[in-house]
């Protein structure tokens, strides 16, 4: 009797002590997470691996499909699990290479020193009795068209797999702190999301709009990209709303329109900084690349950043070319959602001649002739959190 699995391995060398149990339990519990709709899906661990286990033969492509958007998983393999015993790993490898032709060679690893048989003796013993039996193949140990990899792990069960397929890498969401993800429509802060969730960051969002400047389907937009962001994110992603409408008409009316967009910018770091002191969050992360537009030279950058005191910045993508970026949005499923042609409130009353190399103290007086402090009390009390779901 031969058992569907998959077998699963994460990068382990750095991890010692303390952290690896933090950083296996974190695993743990994202790969529970992740599987949780599939009836029946067990998660255990041997040693160094993870193994799930009892789903049903047909959702195998869904927990695949689960498991690689799992960060801190390095690869895995689907495999079967039997008895750790000769006749049977005999039998089970000439029934898993019935039907195949070419070359093959079988590779062993044994974990299981107890074992009478060592990895090499494994190897030819079963390699003669499916060449034996399946007169199509032949044996060919420097580029073979088949793999059978047998691995006999502890607790007297061998796993046998051919196949190994990439899973994200990094570490596991929740190993990396908490960071707030300014979240526009747009190509670029999915994708920066996404790079600091495979680092290990545990995401949560925040979207300015300007309703009803901006619609009703640009905040649909804007879920729908959180719902794949939460593929990655354990799960689920909690997006904070935060109306930027009124500082928008405040700067429209009082502010010389080249400041409109660092203005607006220094508001929205403002307002992140305050939430992620209020909810522990530990970074503020943002799309930006350096260069890329207006408001995102290395002058508007520090302008920017100088509004916010106490928290990190991260902007994972500052030297990406876009087409890294798409590449990348195209990968996570974010691109096609992104590229749908609805403003944003960086969009509206934006000047000809936005400014592009600011000079602060020529900001700060611009910002004197708005009640900056009680706007941003206002856009700040009125945040309503929406917890998005991965499909
Ligand atoms: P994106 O494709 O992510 O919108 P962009 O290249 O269009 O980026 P900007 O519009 O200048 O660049 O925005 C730079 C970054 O500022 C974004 O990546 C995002 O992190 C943040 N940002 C911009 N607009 C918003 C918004 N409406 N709500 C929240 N964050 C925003
Ligand atoms: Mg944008």
């Amino acid at each position: 009797m031969m058992e569907k699995v998959i077998l699963l391995r994460y990068g382990e060398i750095f991890l010692k002590g303390k952290n690896r149990i933090f950083f296996e339990n974190t695993l743990e519990n994202n790969i529970k997470n992740a599987l949780i709709s599939i009836k029946n899906a067990n998660v255990t661990k041997i040693s160094g691996r993870f193994v799930v286990s009892g789903f049903d033969e047909f959702d195998e492509d869904l927990v695949i499909a689960k498991l690689k958007k799992v960060a801190g998983i390095y690869s895995f393999s689907p495999a079967v699990v039997m008895d750790t015993d000769m006749e049977k790993i005999i039998s089970n490898s000439i029934e898993l290479l019935s039907e195949a032709d070419g070359t093959f060679k079988v590779v062993t690893n044994r974990a299981d020193k107890s074992f009478p048989l060592n990895s090499m003796e494994i190897s030819r013993l079963v390699g003669g009795r499916v060449l034996s039996a399946n007169r199509n193949l032949k044996v060919d140990i420097h580029n073979p068209q088949h793999i059978l990899n047998i691995d006999v792990r502890e607790r007297k069960k061998t796993y046998m797999f051919s196949k190994t397929i990439k899973g994200v890498g990094g570490m596991p969401v929740g190993c990396s702190g908490k960071g707030l993800l300014l979240l526009s429509g747009g190509i670029d802060s999915p994708v920066a999301g996404f790079m600091m969730a495979k680092r290990g960051t545990k995401l949560y969002a925040l979207h300015f709009h300007s309703f009803p400047y901006t619609s009703e389907l640009a905040r649909l937009k804007v879920e729908e990209l959180a719902a794949k962001i939460a593929e990655y994110n354990a799960g689920e992603l909690n997006v904070f709303m935060c109306s930027m409408t009124k500082f928008q008409e405040q700067i429209n009316r009082n502010c010389n329109p080249i400041y409109n967009i660092t203005l607006l910018r220094r508001a929205m770091f403002t307002v992140a900084e305050r939430l992620c002191k209020e909810k522990g969050f530990n970074m503020i992360i943002s799309g930006e690349n350096l260069g890329q537009v207006a408001s995102q030279t290395i002058e508007s950058m520090t302008v920017v950043s100088n509004v916010v005191k106490d928290v990190q910045i991260m902007r994972p993508l500052i030297a990406f070319d876009k087409q890294e970026t798409i590449d990348i949005a195209r990968n996570i499923d974010t691109y096609d959602i992104s590229i749908r042609p609805y403003e944003d409130c960086c969009t509206i009353f934006v000047p000809d001649n936005p400014v592009t190399r600011p000079r602060l103290h020529k900001v700060l007086a611009e910002e004197k002739r708005l009640n900056f402090d009680q706007l941003i009390e206002e856009a700040y009390n009125n945040i309503e959190m929406v917890t998005i779901k991965a499909e």
